[in-house]
C-alpha cells in the first residue's frame, strides 16, 4: 500500500498549482492503491469521497504547495477511518479482579498475545495479573502458556485435567479474587475456522467469565478475512477490542483501514513479532504515516506552515519595532487576515492587540470589510501609502471616489492605521526589541 501511494503522492507534490482534474486522477489512483491493499470496497470508497471533498475547497487550491496539503488531507482522514470518532484510551481493568478474554481463531496469536499483554500490564501499569489457559482442544496449549508465564514472571493458573472451558473459567475467577489479583487473563481455543461449537463455547465463557474487556485477536495479514471474523465474532459473542498480530510481516495493511469502519470497534493493540515485548498500543498516526510512508511529509508541511508564519511575523516586527506602520503595512496585515480567514487569528498572535482584534470585530471586520479597504488603500499614490498623515481632504475626496466609497470610511480607516502605528511604537520601545520577539516564537 505505502509504494502505491508513495508514486501518487510523488507526482503530486511536484506540482505546481493544483486542479481538480489533477486531484480526481490522483484519487483515482488512492482508490485503486486502497483496493488493492484488501481495503473493502465501500470503506476506499468512502475515503475517497471524503478526501476529494476536502481537496478541492479553496483552501487547497489557494496554498502555495497544493500537492502536500493533499497529502495531509489523506493522511488525515486515514488517522479519521483508522480510530474513529471516540477511541478509547486505555483497557477497563478497574474493580479488581478484571476478566479480559481472549478469543480469535487458531494460530491469529491468542496464547502469544496474552503473555504480552500480561507482560505489559504487570511492568507498566504494574498489575499483578494471573493468566489462565481455556484451551481443552489443542494438546500442550496449556503448557505453552505456562511456559511463557515462566519465560515473562507471570503466575499462571494451575492445571487441572479433565476441566470444560466454563470450568476453568469459573476457577480462574475465584483464584484471581482469592489471591488478589488485579486481572485476571483468559485465554481461549481457536477454530481454524469459525463453526457453531466455538462460537457455542465462547459464549459460555463469556457468560462465566462477565469480561470487562473481549479482545478479539486477529491475523493482520489475512486482510479482508480478518474483519469478517471480527464482524462475526462481534455479532456472536461481543467485541470491545480488536488486537492485530503480524503487523510486522509485509501485509497489505488493509485490515487496519477496514476494521474500525466496518466492525465500529476499536484496534488497540498491534502485534510486531513473536517476542514478548512486540506488542504496541495502537496509534493510528503512526499507521497511517506508514500506510504513506511518508510519515515526514506531513511533519514536513506543518512545520514549513509554522516557518513561514514566524518569518513574516518576524520582518513585520522588525518594522514595527522602529515605530513604522504605514499604509503598506496596513495592506499586508490586512492581506494576511484575508490569507488567514480572519483579524482574530493575526492579532490573537500578537501581543497587547487582543482588545483591538475584539473592537475590529464589532466594527464588522468581516471578509467584504477587508475587501472594502484594501481597495482604498489600492486607490492611494505610493507616496500617500508611505506616509498617510498628507492625506488632506482633497487627497481624501479622490482616493474614497478612486475606490467607489464614502470619505468617511477612509477615515475609517485612518484612525486605524494610527492607532496600529501607535501600539507599535509603544511596544517596540517597551520591549526594545527583545520582549516582543520573544512573544512572538
Ligand atoms: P493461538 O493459536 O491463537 O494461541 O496462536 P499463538 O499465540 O500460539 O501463535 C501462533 C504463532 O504466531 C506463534 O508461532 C507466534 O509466535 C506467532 N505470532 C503471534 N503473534 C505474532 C506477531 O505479532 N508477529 C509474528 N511475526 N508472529 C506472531
Ligand atoms: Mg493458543
Amino acid at each position: 500500500l505505502s509504494d502505491r501511494l508513495g508514486g501518487v503522492f510523488d507526482r503530486l507534490t511536484k506540482q505546481g498549482a493544483l486542479t481538480e482534474d489533477d486531484v480526481t486522477a490522483a484519487m483515482r489512483e488512492v482508490r485503486v492503491a486502497l483496493l488493492e491493499a484488501d481495503v473493502s470496497l465501500p470503506v476506499a470508497r468512502n475515503f475517497v469521497k471524503a478526501v476529494t471533498q476536502k481537496a478541492t475547497g479553496s483552501a487547497v487550491t489557494k496554498s502555495i504547495t497544493p500537492g502536500q496539503q493533499v497529502v495531509k488531507i489523506v493522511h488525515d482522514e486515514l488517522i479519521r477511518t483508522l480510530q474513529g470518532e471516540d477511541a478509547p484510551d486505555a483497557l477497563r481493568i478497574d474493580n479488581p479482579p478484571a476478566p479480559i478474554l481472549m478469543v480469535g481463531l487458531q494460530g491469529s496469536g491468542k496464547t502469544t498475545t496474552t503473555a504480552k499483554l500480561a507482560l505489559r500490564l504487570k511492568e507498566r501499569e504494574k498489575k499483578r495479573v494471573l493468566m489462565a489457559s481455556l484451551d481443552t482442544n489443542r494438546p500442550a496449549a496449556m503448557e505453552q502458556l505456562a511456559i511463557l508465564g515462566q519465560q515473562i514472571g507471570v503466575d499462571t493458573l494451575p492445571i487441572v485435567p479433565g476441566q470444560t472451558a466454563p470450568q476453568i473459567a469459573s476457577r480462574a475467577k475465584q483464584q484471581a479474587a482469592l489471591g488478589g489479583y488485579d486481572v485476571v487473563m483468559l485465554d481461549t481455543a481457536g477454530r481454524l475456522h469459525i463453526d457453531q461449537a466455538l462460537m457455542d463455547e465462547v459464549q459460555a465463557v463469556r457468560d462465566i467469565a462477565q469480561p470487562r474487556e473481549t479482545l478479539l485477536v486477529v491475523d493482520g495479514l489475512t486482510g479482508q478475512d480478518a474483519v469478517n471474523v471480527a464482524t462475526e465474532f462481534d455479532g456472536k459473542v461481543g467485541i470491545s477490542g480488536v488486537v492485530l498480530t503480524r503487523m510486522d510481516g509485509d501485509g497489505r495493511g488493509g485490515a487496519a483501514l477496514s476494521m474500525r469502519a466496518v466492525t465500529g470497534k476499536p484496534i488497540r493493540f498491534v502485534g510486531l513479532g513473536e517476542k514478548m515485548d512486540a506488542l504496541e498500543t495502537f496509534d493510528a498516526q503512526r499507521v497511517a504515516g506508514r500506510i504513506l510512508g511518508m510519515g515526514d511529509i506531513v511533519a514536513l508541511v506543518e512545520k514549513a506552515q509554522q516557518v513561514l508564519e514566524v518569518e513574516q511575523a518576524e520582518r513585520m516586527m522588525k518594522r514595527f519595532q522602529k515605530g513604522l506602520f504605514n499604509m503598506n503595512d496596513l495592506k499586508g496585515q490586512l492581506e494576511q487576515m484575508q490569507k488567514m480567514g480572519g483579524m482574530q487569528s493575526i492579532m490573537g498572535m500578537m501581543p497587547g492587540m487582543a482588545k483591538m482584534a475584539k473592537q475590529a470585530e464589532a466594527a464588522g471586520m468581516d471578509d467584504r470589510a477587508i475587501a472594502r479597504q484594501i481597495a482604498l488603500i489600492n486607490s492611494m499614490t505610493k507616496k500617500e501609502r508611505a506616509n498617510p498623515d498628507m492625506l488632506q481632504a482633497s487627497r481624501k475626496k479622490r482616493i474614497a471616489a478612486g475606490a467607489g466609497m464614502e470619505v468617511s470610511e477612509l477615515n475609517k480607516l485612518l484612525k486605524m492605521q494610527k492607532q496600529m502605528a501607535d501600539t507599535m511604537k509603544k511596544l517596540g520601545k517597551m520591549g526594545k526589541g527583545g520582549m516582543l520577539k520573544q512573544a512572538m516564537r
